[in-house]
């Protein structure tokens, strides 16, 4: 289906009307329906970036339809001098996955439900804040200044102050780098952005046991690992010993809506006072009832097991392939990192997109898949038959990389 556009019409039009913001080029796309995406010229794409692992359900899934379609008819926004019955729900459903305690503040997305960390994290009365090198927490100010990517910072200092980055895995750094005075660490369960990157065994045990001595909060940051991207409901339930104060969530949440949380327990759960903390859209109905969607969905079907043999069938078959660009793989459920040896994934990215897949390439040295967690045998299938020609059509030509 094209529609009555074109891919060079709707490239040359959004260079004219978008902000430049995000790299060239940008595919244009008109549909998407489970896996499959279809660019303007009418096409076929399958999909291994889900929007950034947003897309838990894959594009228009009739349960996510079914909700956002009906609470639209019935009840839109409603703003946060009334309460409707989805973020209720959506909360309870959400401390109900934790098995916990706690108190949810929704937003619209994952800088702000770092923002929202970020806050609680001051209320506490300590301002020093500990973070991971390499990591990334969103683009807002406060949440820049806690993502570890000093290229990204740079033309926006003074960010918020008092943020130690301290190298990510490493539980010695982080011991020395937490102190009394500090209000919060912040860790990724899994580096989406970086790379995909896999901390040591007992990292997490041990953020959680430091923390814990020096009085501080231990937030984690699941907005792209949470929300059964890895095959748990929250990547860190898959650690024994580590109860965080503060998640943050968005991305998958939403199912392709605006949609983010900060979920806090215990005593980060009573330090918002009224009038301290707001967003308009926050808690908004529609996006809550996708939300809940998603949640019934993912247990409804069974999708945590399937993303742990989507994920496995995957890495084995990477893996298996023995080809000479591809190291390793890494990550776990369906947050995969191919780790190529050099630094060859943006062309590994545009070779793909070329034979009809869409990958993504976080590094130069990271090809990352985030595919819908209802991702069946066939889409898995595909791309493992594809993928020899893809690495084959990069490493031929000579070139090695951008
Ligand atoms: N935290 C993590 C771990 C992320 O991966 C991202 C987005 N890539 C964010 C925060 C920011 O989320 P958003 O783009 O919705 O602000």
């Amino acid at each position: 289906m094209t529609g009555t556009t074109t891919n060079a019409d709707l490239t040359r039009r959004w260079q004219g009307a978008l902000m430049n913001n995000y790299g060239t080029p940008r595919l244009p796309l008109v549909r998407g329906e489970g896996a499959r995406l279809w660019d303007a010229d009418g096409r076929e794409y399958l999909d291994f970036v889900g929007g950034i692992a947003v897309n838990a359900l894959g594009h228009a899934h009739p349960a996510v339809v079914d909700a956002v379609s009906r609470q639209i008819a019935s009840l839109g926004h409603v703003s946060n001098l009334f309460v409707a019955e989805p973020p209720v729900a959506l909360a309870e459903r959400l401390l109900e996955l934790f098995g916990r305690e706690g108190r949810v503040y929704f937003c619209n997305s994952g800088a702000e439900a770092n923002e929202g960390a970020f806050k609680i994290g001051r209320l506490t009365g300590r301002r020093h804040m500990v973070a991971t090198e390499g990591g990334f927490h969103g683009r807002t100010m406060g949440a820049l200044a806690l993502t570890g990517q000093p290229g990204k910072q740079e033309p926006f200092r003074p960010l918020p102050g008092d943020v130690t980055h301290v190298p990510y895995g490493d539980a010695q750094a982080l011991a020395a780098a937490v102190t009394d005075e500090t209000a919060l660490v912040i860790i990724e369960p899994i580096q989406g952005e970086n790379g995909v990157v896999v901390p040591p065994a007992g990292y997490l045990k041990a953020a959680r046991a430091i923390t814990a001595n020096a009085g501080a909060l231990l937030v984690l940051d699941e907005v792209q690992t949470g929300v059964g991207r890895t095959g748990h409901w929250f990547a860190y339930q898959a650690h024994e010993g580590v109860l965080p104060d503060v998640v943050t969530l968005a991305k998958g949440l939403g199912g392709g809506l605006p949609l983010g949380a900060t979920v806090a327990f215990g005593r980060a759960a009573e330090l918002l006072r009224p009038g301290q903390h707001g967003t308009t859209f926050g808690g908004n109905p529609v996006a809550c009832a996708a939300g809940l969607a998603v949640l019934d969905t993912i247990a409804g079907e069974g999708l945590l097991e399937n993303v742990k043999r989507q994920g496995e069938r995957l890495r084995e078959g990477i893996e298996g392939l023995g080809h000479p660009l591809v190291g390793h793989v890494r990550g776990a459920g369906l947050l995969l990192g191919i780790v190529l040896t050099g630094p060859h994934a943006p062309r590994v990215q545009q070779a793909a997109q070329d034979a009809g897949f869409l990958v993504n390439a976080p590094t130069p040295e990271v090809v990352r898949l985030m595919p819908p967690l209802n991702l069946g045998d066939d889409v898995v299938d595909a791309f493992l038959r594809a993928l020899p020609g893809i690495l084959d059509e990069t490493h031929g030509d000579g070139r090695s990389g951008e």
